[in-house]
């Protein structure tokens, strides 16, 4: 085992990979697989995720699944994207309040590359994208550059694991 770990440090070194970043990554990825799996699952009855008592079921149900333990935190998280995940989404739009608030609260750039119009042309971005349930609040949102905003698409940013796993 120990030399598995060593081969892959020795990997992530040679391909200049911080390694606790990709541990992040990996955390991540497993969140989405995981709430994607879960998303697909036929076992798993939409009336839980309505009903008042579905947490309850959706607990039991990953406790048994998973055989683990999950603390109230990761159980909300993931009951909220499975649930959000179900759903049929529309982008909201974004509220004119909310959008002030952005204005007032934050530099009018790029929060990437911290260009500002008119060299580059801003767009409202949803930090937790719509699709994804992310509001359309203030601490969702942010400007990024047309540029910007198309390379992050309809992704979450990567290595950030939205579950504590403890
Ligand atoms: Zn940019």
């Amino acid at each position: 085992m120990e030399g598995y770990l060593n081969t892959t440090h020795e990997l992530l070194s040679a391909l200049g990979i911080n390694h606790s970043s990709f541990c992040r990554f990996v955390s991540w990825a497993l969140c989405e697989h995981l709430a994607t799996s879960l998303v697909h699952d036929p076992q798993l009855p939409n009336s839980w995720l309505s009903d008042p008592e579905g947490l309850k079921n959706f607990r039991d149900y990953l406790r048994h699944t998973t055989q683990r333990h999950w603390s109230v935190h990761d159980l909300n998280a993931l009951f909220d994207r499975v649930r959000s995940g179900r759903a049929t989404h529309f982008r909201e739009p974004v509220p004119y309040a909310e959008y002030l608030k952005l204005l007032w609260q934050v530099p009018f750039e790029c929060a990437k590359c911290k260009r500002k119009p008119p060299e580059v042309q801003l767009h409202v971005d949803h930090i937790v994208p719509a699709s994804k349930g992310g509001k359309s609040t203030r601490a969702n949102l942010r400007f990024l550059c047309a540029k910007h905003n198309l390379r992050k698409s309809n992704k979450r940013e990567e290595g950030e694991p939205w579950l504590d796993l403890q």
